[in-house]
């Protein structure tokens, strides 16, 4: 590339970096100011790594806080380690500003190393470059590997007559969405929480770790709980049953909303309410499966690690995804057909 890697406005790449992003290596054997990294394995461990990038008006909105931008940048590759049972060692951040704004910068900064500070995962490196807005963390996570085995949760090994399992809660933040792309009106307060849900999500390390030696298989809900389920199936080579109403029931905003006022203050429909649930994303729950045997240490798990658990279904040994209602009655069964908001 010939064009000139600064970020000017004033303020250079290396004046921004130092000011905003460089803090004093914790456990990394040596953080920011290299050409490198590095990071030490201990003994007895793997590492797992992902990446994620958020685009802006593809994945949030140009003028949304950057607080909660660091937030979110952070939390949603933290979800990836927690749905490998993974301990967050340290991430990179890639970031691509359209000019130097120090106070975004600050508050950027500021929510991406709260939530960093939290799990105890240290800012390592990264690239910084003048482009359109555009942020790339990669995380680096440790898994033990015990008796030449490792003690990551994958997305391969449900088996059936498996109990599933999501964590938290679910479609919130698409309702949030929805509203702030004008499709739904909210009231204030619901706006607020379900926009918490959606700028501010909770990645369940806790969970994940708890779940190690007890989930069969595990991924976290990004783009929606069907879709995801599906992977751990078509991985899994095995096929499910989901209770769509109890998924619905997990939406904060209806049974909030039920349980407060006995009647909605949003107008949705059954399906509209299944949908959100079932193909909302952006929620960074963990979806997971374990065995029948397993109900009590599972349950253990989500006490243990502060989060709620919840059983939507079971594995068969059928290929394919069905749904049934409360009644135990089959409903329509792709996820296409649940996607209204699409
Ligand atoms: P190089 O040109 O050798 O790739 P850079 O000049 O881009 O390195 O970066 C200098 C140092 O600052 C490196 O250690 C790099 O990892 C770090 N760095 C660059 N951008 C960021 C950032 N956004 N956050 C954290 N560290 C960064
Ligand atoms: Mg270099």
């Amino acid at each position: 590339m010939v064009a000139p890697a600064r970020c000017t406005d004033g303020m250079g790449e290396f004046d921004l970096i130092d000011r905003y992003f460089k803090r004093p290596a914790r456990h990394a054997a040596l953080g920011v100011g290299d050409d490198c990294a590095l990071l030490q394995p201990k003994a007895g461990t793997q590492m797992a790594i992902s990446s994620d990038m958020l685009v802006s008006g593809r994945h949030f909105f140009a003028d949304v806080d950057p607080r909660t931008l660091g937030h979110k940048a952070l939390a949603v590759n933290l979800s990836d380690l927690a749905a490998c049972g993974a301990q967050p060692l340290a991430f990179t951040l890639a970031l691509s500003l359209p000019h130097v704004d120090e106070p975004w910068l600050a508050a950027f900064a500021e929510g991406l190393f709260a939530l960093a500070d939290v799990h105890g995962c240290e800012l390592i490196g990264g690239d910084t470059t003048a482009g359109p807005l555009n942020i790339c963390i990669t995380v680096f996570g440790e898994v033990p590997v015990v008796a030449g085995s490792s003690q990551a949760l994958l997305r391969s090994g449900a088996r059936p007559g498996d109990d599933i399992y999501v964590s938290g809660t679910l479609g919130d933040a698409r309702l949030a969405l929805d509203a702030l792309l004008g499709k739904i009106e909210l009231p204030p307060e619901l706006l607020a929480t379900s926009r918490a849900r959606l700028e501010t999500p909770t990645p369940r390390i806790a969970l994940g770790l708890a779940l190690r030696g007890i989930a069969s298989a595990a991924i976290d809900v990004s783009d929606g709980l069907l879709g995801d389920l599906g992977h751990i199936l078509e991985n899994s080579g095995v096929g499910a049953t989901v209770h769509a109403d109890i998924a619905t029931e997990l939406i904060a905003a209806y049974s909030g909303n039920k349980r407060a006022t006995g009647q909605f203050c949003i107008q949705l429909s059954t399906e509209q309410w299944r949908a959100l649930a079932l193909a909302g994303g952006d929620d960074y729950e963990l979806l997971f499966t374990a065995p029948p045997t397993l109900r009590d240490t599972v349950a253990q798990a989500g006490r243990a690690s502060q989060t709620p658990v919840t059983r939507i279904g079971q594995i068969n040994t059928e290929p394919g995804l069905h749904l049934m209602d409360r009644q135990g009655k089959p409903l329509d069964n792709t996820c296409a057909s649940f996607d209204h908001f699409a």
